[in-house]
């Protein structure tokens, strides 16, 4: 494991910011030599993966799940996870907060925007979103947390693109803030960026981003 591009990439990520370092797929010794470093946060988007992943490694990570969430796997990750980042679905969230509750927890959670011109990825539209904010049962939902926005960009080099993609995340995240989370303080965080835009969602204001083959590339 190179940590240049770990040590290069902290440095120009400013402090209030964190840095979750995706780590699917990687194994578990790469995971401990990160963490070594001083790592603390990782990114994991498969359920069973990230389960191993935690019963192998120090107890006092963080843990984060990024990816498409199945309703049949949260309870792999419902007793540990630190913050679910893709709840792209109010029936998604009343599972997870069934398995919250089953746990005794409360689980973070970041509310995924669809945000790019690309059908492959998931994601509320800001409708679908409201819709779920002014349903009754929304209200009820006692073992989750919402925390925030998540968004992932277009794969594409038009740099124009993608900034105008997380502004638009950017601006989702002030009309939820202002119209349903002004009072709670806890609703402040914005998760975009990955290896090749985290640059441009730091200028976008994101306060989460989530890099992996930039870290780990040989
Ligand atoms: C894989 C993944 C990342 C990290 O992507 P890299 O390009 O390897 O930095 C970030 N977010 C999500 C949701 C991912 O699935």
């Amino acid at each position: 494991m190179n940590l240049n591009h770990y040590n290069t990439i902290l440095n120009t990520i400013p402090a209030n910011i964190k840095l979750v370092v995706v780590s699917k797929m990687h194994p578990i010794e790469q995971i401990q030599c990160l963490y070594d470093a001083g790592q603390r946060v990782f990114g994991e988007n498969r359920p069973q993966e990230l389960k191993a992943k935690y019963e192998a490694l120090p107890k006092d990570i963080e843990w984060h799940f990024i990816g498409h969430l199945q309703t049949n796997k949260i309870k792999y990750i419902a007793p540990f996870v630190s913050l679910i980042h893709s709840i792209d679905q109010f029936s998604l969230l009343q599972e997870v907060n069934r398995y919250a509750a089953k746990n005794n927890r409360i689980i973070p959670c970041l509310l995924e925007f669809f945000i790019a011109q690309e059908t492959s990825k998931f994601g509320f539209s800001m409708k679908e979103c409201e819709k779920m904010l002014h349903h009754p049962d929304f209200l009820s939902l006692k073992n989750v947390k919402i925390i925030g926005v998540m968004g992932m960009a277009t794969f594409t080099d038009n740099k124009t693109q993608i900034r105008e993609e997380f502004k638009m995340l950017r601006c989702y995240f002030d009309q939820l803030k202002n119209r349903y989370f002004s009072d709670d303080p806890d609703f402040k965080e914005i998760s975009m960026g990955m290896s090749d835009d985290y640059e441009i969602a730091i200028m976008e204001k994101s306060t989460m981003v989530r890099v992996g083959s930039a870290i780990f590339a040989l």
